[in-house]
């Protein structure tokens, strides 16, 4: 399970520019390490619409929500032009999610039980699911993998 941290962060080249909130959800216990990994990553794969970043500390945690743990599911960067994606997926219900950038995917609450893999959807209600369980029709997003 994921646990929700909020980073700081801002741009390596405005030492006095803003400094923004970064929420980002991950396994590990040190999120420190975690973050600085994921700097190191995102900072040496720039592409033209990106900024070097530094990270500026620790916000707060947040225990109250699961949220979806996602980790990459393709190599190479997809998409064409501008439109570069990667394809992020849960370890604990198995949905995906294209995300643009390092964190743009943002938190997605986990609901395993009432998630259709399928479909890749997921149903805020059980009722909702259990309906469009019943009737056994899915849909397949084509990006998904
Ligand atoms: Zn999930
Ligand atoms: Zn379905």
């Amino acid at each position: 399970m994921g646990k929700e941290y909020i980073f700081l962060m801002r741009h390596t080249d405005e030492p006095r520019g803003e400094i923004w909130e970064e929420p980002m959800v991950i396994s590990g216990s040190d999120p420190i390490a975690w973050v600085e990994e994921a700097l190191k990553n995102f900072n040496s794969t720039l592409k033209s619409n990106e900024r070097h970043r530094t990270f500026m500390g620790l916000k707060e945690e947040d225990g109250g929500s699961t949220y979806c743990e996602l980790s990459k599911r393709n190599g190479m960067t997809l998409g064409d032009g501008l439109d570069t994606y990667d394809i992020m997926e849960c370890s604990n219900c198995y949905f995906q999610i294209k995300r643009h950038g390092i964190s743009s995917a943002g938190k997605v609450k986990c609901f395993p039980e009432q998630t259709c893999r399928s479909c890749n959807k997921i149903y805020k209600t059980e009722k909702g699911y259990q309906n469009h369980m019943n009737k056994d029709r899915h849909r397949r997003p084509v990006w998904c993998m």
